[in-house]
C-alpha cells in the first residue's frame, strides 16, 4: 500500500473553499480593508460588500437581505435563534421542544437554558432518525414558545420533517428554528415552503470559509441580542463585520445553489457506490440513518464487532479521512448520542463510521476504500473477542 493518496470524506466536518472563494476574500484583507461603519470610499466597498453578501445568502435560502443577520458560524446562529428567542418571549412562556439527536450547539444551549429556569422537551427519534410530527403537535403546551428541530442531522444524514413541522408551529403561534447547516448546497431549503421563522447556516459546510454564517430570522420575530456593543446588524448583532469571511461566504452560497442539483445527483451515485461496495465485500454492517431521505453525501455504517476508532486510524494511515461520531466528541470514548437515540446497542454505536462525500470526490476515490477498507475490518476482526465468541457460538449451531 505504497499509494500516496489522500481521500477526504469528511464533509460534514468542513470543506475546503471553492475556486473563486478565496480569491473574492483577498482584496478584504489588505486594499479594502475599510470599516463597514465609516464614511469613507474604501468603508463603502467594504459596505457594499457586505450588503451584496447578504443578497446572496437571502436569494439562497428565499428570503429577503433584512432578514439576514451575519455571524461568526453555525454555533452562534443556534445560540443566538434559541437563546435570543427563549429570553424575549420569557413572559408568555418557559417550554422549549427540540429533538434528541441536535447538534451540541442546539443541545447545550437548550441544557443552558434548563439552569436558567426553562423546561425542554426533546423528542425522541425513530429507527432511521426521523421526528414524528405527531410527537411534536403532543408536545406542545400553552407555555412553548420555541420549537428547534434540524433540517438535517450531521451524523446520519437523516432529513426531518421540517416542512410539517413548521405547519405545526405556525398554527400553535409557536416560533420555529431549523439548525440547516447541513442542509444547504445539497437539499431544497426555502423558509417560506419550509415555514420557518428563525433558521442557521455556516459557510465552512458549503465551500465557504470558517467562522462565518448566518441567522435568517422572519421579519416580526423578537430575539434579544446575543452580543451587545455597536450597532452593526441593525443593531441587532454588534460587532465589527467579518468582511472577508462575509463575502467568501457570499460567493459560496451562491455557487454552492447553483450547483445543488448536479452536486446532489453526483453525490447520491457515488455514495451508493460505495455502500454498495462495502456491502458486498464485508459482512456484517448496517446502515445508519434513513435509506433514502438521507444527505446525498452521507453513509453512516456500523460494522460489528470492531471499533471505529482503531478502523478510524488505520484508514487515515491509507490516507482516508473519516469519521466516527461527530467531530466535536471524537477524543471521548462515549459512542455518539445520535446512534444510541436510533436504538443502536453500545457496542455496533461503537463500530460506527461516517463517510461524507464532497465535491472533490471521484470514482477513484470510492475505489480507492473499497480495496481498503476491507482488509482493515477484516484483521480488525481477527484480533476481537467479540467477533470469536460470535464465530463460536456460529459453530456450536
Ligand atoms: C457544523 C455544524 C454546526 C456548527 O457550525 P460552526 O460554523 O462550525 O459553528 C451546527 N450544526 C450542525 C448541524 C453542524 O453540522
Amino acid at each position: 500500500m505504497n499509494r500516496k493518496r489522500l481521500v477526504y470524506l469528511d464533509h460534514a466536518a468542513t470543506t475546503p473553499t471553492a475556486p473563486g472563494v478565496v480569491e473574492a476574500m483577498l482584496p478584504y484583507f489588505s486594499g479594502r480593508f475599510g470599516n463597514p461603519s465609516s464614511i469613507y470610499g474604501i468603508a463603502r466597498e467594504s459596505r457594499l460588500a457586505v450588503d451584496h453578501a447578504r443578497e446572496q445568502v437571502a436569494r439562497a435560502i428565499n428570503g429577503s437581505p433584512e432578514e439576514v443577520y451575519l455571524t461568526s458560524g453555525g454555533t452562534e446562529a443556534d445560540n443566538w435563534a434559541i437563546k435570543g428567542v427563549a429570553f424575549a418571549d420569557r413572559k408568555r412562556g418557559d417550554h422549549i421542544i427540540t429533538s434528541s439527536i441536535e447538534h451540541h450547539a442546539v443541545l447545550h444551549t437548550c441544557q443552558y437554558l434548563e439552569k436558567q429556569g426553562f423546561r425542554v422537551t426533546y423528542l425522541s427519534v425513530d429507527e432511521f432518525g426521523r421526528v414524528d410530527p405527531a410527537d411534536l403537535e403532543n408536545a406542545m403546551t400553552d407555555r412553548t414558545v420555541l420549537v428547534s428541530i434540524m433540517a438535517a442531522n450531521n451524523e446520519i444524514g437523516t432529513l426531518e420533517p421540517i416542512a410539517a413541522c413548521g405547519e405545526i408551529c405556525r398554527d400553535h403561534g409557536v416560533r420555529f428554528h431549523t439548525d440547516a447547516v447541513q442542509a444547504i448546497g445539497s437539499v431544497p431549503v426555502d423558509v417560506e415552503a419550509l415555514n420557518v421563522d428563525l433558521l442557521s447556516l455556516s459557510a465552512h459546510k458549503f465551500y465557504g470559509p470558517k467562522g462565518v454564517g448566518a441567522l435568517y430570522v422572519r421579519k416580526g420575530v423578537r430575539l434579544d441580542n446575543l452580543l451587545h456593543g455597536g450597532a452593526q446588524e441593525r443593531h441587532r448583532r454588534a460587532g465589527t463585520e467579518n468582511v472577508p469571511g462575509i463575502v467568501g461566504m457570499g460567493v459560496a452560497i451562491e455557487r454552492a445553489c447553483e450547483r445543488r442539483e448536479d452536486y446532489a445527483r453526483r453525490l447520491t451515485a457515488l455514495r451508493d457506490r460505495l455502500y454498495g461496495g462495502i456491502t458486498e465485500r464485508i459482512e456484517h454492517v448496517r446502515l445508519n440513518g434513513h435509506p433514502t431521505e438521507r444527505l446525498p453525501g452521507n453513509l453512516n455504517l456500523s460494522f460489528r464487532f470492531i471499533e471505529g476508532e482503531s478502523t478510524l486510524l488505520m484508514l487515515d494511515h491509507a490516507g482516508i479521512c473519516a469519521s466516527s461520531g461527530s467531530a466535536c466528541t471524537s477524543g471521548s470514548l462515549d459512542p455518539s448520542y445520535v446512534l444510541l437515540a436510533i436504538g443502536l446497542p453500545h457496542e455496533i454505536a461503537h463500530g460506527s463510521l461516517r463517510f461524507t462525500l464532497g465535491e472533490s470526490n471521484t470514482d477513484d476515490d470510492v475505489d480507492y476504500v473499497l480495496e481498503t477498507l476491507p482488509p482493515i475490518v477484516e484483521r480488525l476482526r481477527t484480533m476481537s473477542p467479540l467477533y470469536a465468541e460470535y464465530r463460536r457460538s456460529q459453530d456450536v449451531q
